[in-house]
Parts: C-alpha cells; sequence; structure tokens
C-alpha cells in the first residue's frame, strides 16, 4: 500500500477490515476492530483478537484486560493515544476462542501493513498468539519481557494482560516487563536508561511467578545462554 500519510493509510487499512471476508469470522462479528492510537507510535501492542466489549465497541482492549492494560501504560508514564493498539485477528473469534492460524494467517496482511505504516521502534505482542506469529514454537514463560530481533522488527514478547486477571501471580510479571519498557525505548533512541529499574525485589517475585519458566539449573542455564545470544541489551 502507498500512503505518505500513516494517519491516512490507517484508516485506509479500517476500511478494508471493516470489508474484509478474508476469513469467516467477519461472519459473527458485530464490529471490526482494527485498532487504534498514535500512527507515529514508538510502541504497537499487538494482542490476540476482539473480546465480547471490543467487538460491540470496535476499539481494541475496552473490557478487563483493557483497563489493566491501561494502567500498565500509566505505570510507565504512556496513554492509549501515545502507543498504536491492535491484533492478530481483527474481528472477534466466537465466544472468545482462540484464533485459528489461517485466521491469523488471513489477517497477516493488515498488521503487517499497520506495523509498516506507523514504523514503530518496538513491537509488543501480549499473549502466546501474537508472540507466536513471530517466534513460532516458543514458549513465552521463558522470553517474556525480553526484546529480540525478528527481521527488521524488535519485538518485546509479554503476558497478556488478561492473563493477570485469571493468575494473579502473573501481575508482577507483567508489571516488571513493562517497567523495563521505557529504559529499553531510552537504549534505542542512544539517551541514558536512567529513567527505570525494576526494583530487584519485584525482579524475583517476577521470575518465581512466572510459568513455563523452567526450573533448576540446566533450564536457568539454557535461558541465560538464550538470552545471552537473543538479548538486545
Ligand atoms: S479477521 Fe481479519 S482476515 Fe478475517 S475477516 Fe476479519 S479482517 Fe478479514
Amino acid at each position: 500500500m502507498e500512503a505518505a500519510d500513516p494517519r491516512r493509510g490507517l484508516a485506509v487499512i479500517a476500511k478494508q477490515v471493516a470489508g474484509c471476508h478474508d476469513c469467516p469470522l467477519y461472519k459473527g462479528a458485530t464490529n471490526p476492530v482494527p485498532g487504534e492510537g498514535s500512527a507515529t507510535a514508538e510502541i504497537m501492542f499487538v494482542g490476540e483478537g476482539p473480546g465480547f466489549y471490543e467487538d460491540k465497541q470496535g476499539r481494541p482492549f475496552v473490557g478487563a484486560s483493557g483497563k489493566f492494560l491501561d494502567e500498565l501504560l500509566a505505570s510507565i508514564r504512556l496513554d492509549r493515544k501515545s502507543v498504536f493498539i491492535t491484533n492478530v485477528v481483527k474481528h472477534r473469534p466466537p465466544n472468545n476462542r482462540d484464533p485459528q492460524p489461517d485466521e491469523i494467517a488471513a489477517c497477516k496482511q493488515y498488521l503487517d501493513a499497520q506495523i509498516e505504516l506507523v514504523a514503530p521502534a518496538v513491537v509488543v505482542t501480549l499473549g502466546r498468539h501474537s508472540m507466536q506469529r513471530y517466534f513460532p514454537g516458543e514458549a513465552i514463560g521463558r522470553v517474556h519481557g525480553q526484546p529480540r530481533r525478528k527481521d527488521d522488527l524488535i519485538v518485546v514478547p509479554m503476558y497478556h494482560p488478561a492473563a493477570a486477571l485469571h493468575q494473579q501471580t502473573l501481575r508482577q510479571v507483567i508489571e516488571a516487563d513493562f517497567a523495563r519498557l521505557p529504559d529499553f525505548l531510552a537504549k534505542l533512541r542512544g539517551e541514558p536508561a536512567a529513567r527505570t529499574e525494576v526494583p530487584p525485589q519485584l525482579r524475583r517475585e517476577a521470575a518465581a511467578a512466572a510459568p513455563d519458566a523452567g526450573s533448576g539449573t540446566a533450564a536457568a542455564t539454557a535461558a541465560e545462554s538464550d538470552a545471552q545470544q537473543m538479548r538486545l541489551l
């Protein structure tokens, strides 16, 4: 797509999404949810798919998980107007089921175009399905919060905010991962990274709370080895 003005380009994508029949998800949806936010955002958040309230309102992350996302953004002095928020599929999967691989593949064109237009410094994936779009087969418990390069993009996988609603212990993990974002962005900009530091206690609690993180020396060694290879900072 050729569009010099990212806002205009994003509006074109929203129109295309509204008329899209490329997968069956449009059939049961009330509204398309193309995404929203700053057309020049430094951070793009990519969730999985619209839920009940998102489908009703045509906006991403407006339910309980959206409220928590707002809190997470506020914790690093951001709001949703300063970032871009979208999902891997733009219509609600029936009964909030997981988006299927063929649906994610069919919708890829829109997310790719949004990323190209906004050109964020960092894409933050929220949840397993959006992470696996970039790192198939990876375990989120092992890589959450670690910036990784995927082709021309820098991607930071994180848990979905909804996970914190169902697993209270994950709240600390997500909060710790968010708390590291400002420093990471500052380093990308070449600025001194001194704005936030995750308190050691919070870091320990988050590490202890992370599921799928593996346990024991072997897991820790493997994770550290991978981290050394893939971590950007
Ligand atoms: S979810 Fe994506 S691919 Fe499927 S109909 Fe909606 S816009 Fe088209």
